[in-house]
């Protein structure tokens, strides 16, 4: 069984995390997409939060699960038995802390194998922080998130 995690913040999930989902799904036989909790990075959306946009947009997708996790990534990878990690790459800008990061966790689990996707153009401006700083100007996201998501972060934003 080939399974792979895709790690993230994912504050919240836009359409280019749902392309590299939808593509690892047909490479991989499972992909686990796992929401990093307790990261450096003071989130919008709660774990929970994050959890439940993410499940209502992989819903119909049989092959993928959501999960969240602290600490490691290697160690989150090898409870779950998998043996590959999946990243996106957008830009050049990417690569320098994906190299890093995917050689430190190379020394750390050398089972565990990185497979890198490159964006497809059509994301490849795209990030959760674009779509939260359009969304806090009162700018329409629909076409950069799933239609529940946008509601939710108009919500926030309301608040
Ligand atoms: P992190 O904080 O770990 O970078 P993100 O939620 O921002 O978490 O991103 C998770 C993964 O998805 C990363 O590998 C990132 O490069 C990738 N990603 C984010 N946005 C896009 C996009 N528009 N197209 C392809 N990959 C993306």
């Amino acid at each position: 069984m080939r399974r792979a995690i895709y790690p993230g913040t994912f504050d919240p999930v836009t359409f280019g995390h749902l392309d590299i989902i939808e593509r690892s799904s047909r490479i991989f036989d499972e992909v686990i997409v796992g929401i990093l909790v307790n990261n450096a990075k003071v989130p919008l959306f709660s774990a929970e939060e994050r959890l439940d946009m993410l499940k209502e947009a992989v819903k119909d997708r049989p092959n993928v699960r959501v999960m969240s996790f602290g600490g490691l990534l290697t160690d989150f990878a090898r409870a779950q038995e998998a043996g590959f990690i999946v990243r996106g790459l957008r830009a050049v800008t990417d690569f320098e802390y994906e190299l890093q990061m995917t050689q430190t966790n190379k020394v750390i689990a050398p089972e565990i194998d990185t497979i890198f996707l490159t964006t497809s153009l059509k994301y490849s401006y795209l990030s959760s922080s674009t779509v939260k700083e359009l969304a806090s100007f009162g700018s329409e996201i629909d076409r950069f998130v799933p239609e529940h998501v946008a509601q939710r972060i108009k919500e926030k934003y309301r608040l």
